[in-house]
């Protein structure tokens, strides 16, 4: 006996029931994003395994143990995206984008990490990206957090507190990251195998380890914003004074690294508490030395993705309701010829009354139980077709709302009459 088609783990269907609120949730968040500017661009699923491996870098968690990679039929190592900015380069440098040119980009879809799946952590996962390539900053950063503190507003979502630190440039960091080496090697017996091997290729993302027991010892790390350069030390105050004018609350977080090695002076990271342990919400950072590593003129940029699924539970948690799709008119046919008239009169009411939902009852059945679809369908009126209606031109107008009595119309006054009904909404 074959068995029943199975999900692959961590990758999840979005039923009708909460589609309607992710639909709801990405066209607020397009809309806020397009109004300051920001031009959508959609990108491949799969992208080289090198360019991942080059951009977010090989000692990170994503490029060690998360990526989906398979040889493609001609032998060719492909990987798909575990997130979109790598891609958004690669798009870039392959059409010019960068040349002489500013760019302010969104874009949206799932990406893919094979991750020890919980609650707000999947392998299929979705998220909305934003990045701006051209701009050294701060405006620019502050911009894009002032977009994102926008899109809480707009949502009525509260429960979000915002961090930002600075990385520095690369010689900065390199001072820094000198100085970590000196003090984790001095606590080699205390840290995890992970941060042991992490000790030598890339101390930085030992600060960023989810292990509990490295927490202590993390937190007496010698802090980043000790070593920055003065231009560093400049352009983060730039960030914060605009921050402060847009009354964006934050909170400096010497600690916060990020997971992608690409990252230089802003990082932030808006999190929550209100959804156990998977807190980030929206983060993101400057990365001014991507473009030139993957061979490009250097160029400026910074972004922020979001957990679309967070962002969805985040809004449950806030009490936020989305509008719901109903019907507007459910059609009940019975009789001879009345389905035929039923599905022209749907059509004719398609094309005149703007934005009206219809539906026409399929399958048959009984008036009764076609009234019962017309209620669980959500619609406001049933119109009633039966034989006698149709020999007369006529139509049932039952209120199912209401307790308003059921009226015959004429054909014709139809249209207008719904038309009329429904601007009243
Ligand atoms: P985390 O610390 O939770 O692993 P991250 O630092 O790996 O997050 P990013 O790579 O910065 O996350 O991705 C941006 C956003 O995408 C996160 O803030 C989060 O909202 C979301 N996200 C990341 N990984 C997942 C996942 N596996 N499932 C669902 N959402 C995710
Ligand atoms: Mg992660």
């Amino acid at each position: 006996m074959s068995e029943t088609p199975r999900a692959v783990r961590g990758m999840n269907d979005i039923l009708p029931e909460v589609s309607g609120t992710w639909r709801y949730l990405e066209s607020v968040v397009q809309e806020i994003v397009a109004s300051y500017g920001y031009r959508e661009i959609r990108l491949p699923l799969l992208e080289r395994t090198e360019l991942f491996r080059r951009s977010i870098g090989e000692v990170t968690d994503i490029v060690e143990k998360e990526m989906y990679t398979f040889e493609d039929r001609n032998g060719e190592s492909l990987t798909l995206r575990p997130e979109a900015t790598a891609g958004m380069v690669r798009a870039g440098m392959t059409h010019g984008l960068f040349h002489n040119q500013k760019q302010k980009l969104w874009t949206t879809g799932p990406m893919f990490r094979y991750e020890k799946p919980q609650q707000g952590r999947y392998r299929q996962f979705y998220q909305f990206d934003v990045e701006a390539m051209g701009f050294d900053g701060p405006d620019v950063d502050a911009e894009i957090i002032i977009m994102s503190a926008r899109m809480w507003r707009c949502l009525g979502i509260s429960k979000l507190r915002l961090e930002i630190n600075s990385l520095g440039t690369p010689e900065s960091r390199q001072r820094y990251r000198d100085a970590l080496v000196k003090y984790f090697s001095g606590v080699k017996n205390k840290l995890d195998e992970d941060s042991i091997r992490r000790l030598e290729q890339n101390p930085l993302r030992i600060l960023d380890s989810k292990n509990p027991d490295m927490q202590a010892i993390v937190a007496s790390a010698p802090v980043m914003l000790d070593y920055l350069d003065q231009d560093s030390v400049d352009h983060f105050s730039g960030l914060k004074a605009l921050l402060d004018v847009a009354e964006v609350q934050y909170t400096v977080n010497p600690r916060l690294v990020r997971g992608l090695d690409y990252y230089s002076r802003t990082v932030f990271e808006w999190v929550t508490d209100a959804l156990g342990s998977q807190g980030a919400v929206c983060s993101g950072g400057r990365y001014d030395g991507l473009v030139e590593k993957l061979g490009g003129r250097a160029t400026p940029a910074v972004g922020w993705a979001m957990g679309i699924e967070r962002l969805v539970a985040l809004y449950a948690v806030c009490g936020g309701t989305a509008p719901v799709a109903k019907a507007d008119v459910y059609i009940a046919a019975l009789g001879s010829g009345t389905l035929e008239r039923a599905f022209a009169l749907a059509e004719e009411l398609r094309d005149s009354v703007t934005g009206i939902r219809v539906e026409v009852n399929l399958g048959g059945g009984s008036f009764k139980s076609q009234l019962k679809r017309a209620d669980k369908s959500g619609a406001e009126v049933a119109l009633i077709l039966g034989e006698r209606e149709l020999a007369d031109g006529l139509i049932g107008v039952k209120p199912l709302r209401s307790a308003d009595e059921q009226e015959s119309i004429a054909f014709e006054e139809l249209a207008a009459m719904l038309a009329e009904k429904l601007s009243q909404r």
